[in-house]
């Protein structure tokens, strides 16, 4: 029989990364939120290859500081969480300390970065496969930070080469997602390229920054879109389905649902695409059972078309959970029988109110 030995240290690390870094989609949610929470006001993100070659974000947000150079690509090493009480009340995307971790476990990977008072000049780091930082050299840089992500997967030949086999569904994958933090982020332009294998680069999209959600749908899915699409603004009160118990506090809480969504109209010609895009909290995550709610009460006006969906709910960081898979991206919703039931409500009294001729083209 095998007698039971410690795993080597690098192979914990590769497989613990492999939990955070799971596919192309993680690692770009990851450098995108990284340089949302840095403030940034632009991001570029640029792929090579479909993304297989090589994944670049650059931002022009803070910078790193450089007494962080060392411990910035060490496992759990974060400057945006200090301890578990500050998760209820997060303001940021990141709190794990552990994408860039994973990353130079996974991939070829490094940094530059300039803070506002180092620009022109900037700092070139380069990690061990650990984290550890092995050298720095100053380069020119703007201000803000580039993380470079080549030959994602290259240490675990099996995810390669799934990676390789899917990399157009994984790269369209990408593409949803980005186009979500594109719309979302009123602050910041957003820009998607990629350079494919012959040399050709293509704008895939650009938003600009300082725009309302409605003028980077426009960006990201042509102004055609527009006409097909009635703002949304639901807003209720979450009652508590059951008591719980003395100290609970006996406040409703207040919940909005900002967004667009299609108008609940027949016909051909007149459709927005049939993206579906959610967030809490201006967080982009998956929300199948809202989604599911959405649906259905489109389809009782419209049963032959998807809807066009793009939902921000606004509630109170207390009343969900985002700690509850790695990737972030599965949102616990608290209350959620009485949300969705608010939100079934509330859309269809929305949809009851819309004109259902065919509305007329609008300049933005
Ligand atoms: P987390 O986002 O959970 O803190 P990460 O591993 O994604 O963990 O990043 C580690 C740290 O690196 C962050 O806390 C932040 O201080 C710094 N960092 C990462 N990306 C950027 C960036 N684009 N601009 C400035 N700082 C960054
Ligand atoms: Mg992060």
């Amino acid at each position: 029989m095998a007698t039971i030995k410690a795993l080597e240290g690098r192979t914990v690390h590769q497989i613990q990364s492999g939990q955070v870094i799971v596919d192309l989609c993680s690692v770009v949610k990851e450098l995108v939120e990284n340089s949302l929470d840095a403030g940034a006001t632009s991001i570029e993100i640029r792929f090579k290859n479909n993304g297989l070659d090589s994944i670049e974000v650059q931002d022009n947000g803070s910078g790193i500081v450089s007494q962080n150079y060392e411990t910035i690509a060490l496992k759990h090493y974060t400057s945006k969480l200090s301890s578990y009480d500050d998760l209820s009340s997060l303001q940021t995307f990141g709190f794990r300390g552990e994408a860039l971790s994973s990353l130079c476990a996974l991939s070829n990977f490094h940094i530059t970065t300039a803070r506002a008072d180092e620009a022109p000049k900037g700092t070139r780091l380069d990690f061990e496969v650990s984290g550890k930082l092995r050298s720095t050299q100053v380069v020119a840089s703007q201000k803000g930070t580039t993380v470079a992500v080549e030959n994602l997967f290259m240490g675990l030949p099996v995810r390669r080469r799934e990676l390789e086999k899917n990399i157009k569904r994984e790269y369209g994958k990408v593409l949803g997602i980005l186009q979500a933090y594109a719309c979302i982020s009123t602050q910041a332009r957003i820009s998607v390229s990629n350079i494919m294998a012959k040399g050709k680069k293509s704008v895939v999209f650009a938003t600009n920054s300082n725009q309302t959600t409605r003028e980077n749908i426009a960006n990201v899915f042509g102004a055609k879109a527009l006409p097909a699409l009635v703002a949304m603004n639901l807003s209720f009160e979450l009652h508590p389905t059951k008591t719980q118990g003395p100290t609970s506090s006996p406040e409703n809480k207040q919940v909005q649902v900002l967004g667009h969504v299609s108008r609940p109209i027949f016909g051909e010609g007149r459709q927005a695409p049939d993206r579906q895009m959610f967030f809490v909290n201006s967080r982009p995550c998956g929300l199948p059972q809202v989604a599911k709610i959405f649906n259905e009460v489109y389809k009782s006006y419209n049963f032959s078309q998807l809807p066009f969906i793009f939902a921000n709910i606004l509630l109170d960081t207390n009343a969900y959970d985002v700690n509850v898979s790695p990737d972030k991206r599965t949102i616990l919703l608290h209350d959620q029988t009485t949300l969705l039931e608010s939100i079934r409500g509330s859309l269809t009294a929305l949809f009851e109110n819309q004109d259902q001729t065919v509305p007329q083209i609008q300049k933005l």
